[in-house]
């Protein structure tokens, strides 16, 4: 799979926001490096903009991602 298009200038990936070393080593793998359609992140950079991701926002919070959407 291709990288997600977002890798630069991602909080996550770039290790802005705090996360333990093997979940977010396996999260980049999964999401980052994977399918990036599941991540929180890029469902709501896509659907509401880039600057309306939350800072705090990590790339398993998929309902989360949900609510802010539905929230608009
Ligand atoms: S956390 Fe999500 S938006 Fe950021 S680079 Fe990874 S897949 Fe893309």
């Amino acid at each position: 799979m291709a990288d997600c298009e977002l890798l630069s200038g991602c909080l996550f990936f770039n290790d802005k926001m705090p996360m333990e070393t093997g979940l977010g080593a396996l999260f980049k793998k999964n999401y980052c490096q994977g399918d990036n359609s599941k991540c929180a992140r890029y469902i709501v950079a896509k659907k509401l903009g880039r600057d309306k991701v939350p800072t705090n926002l990590y790339p398993n919070m998929f309902d989360e991602a949900e609510k802010l959407i539905a929230q608009g």
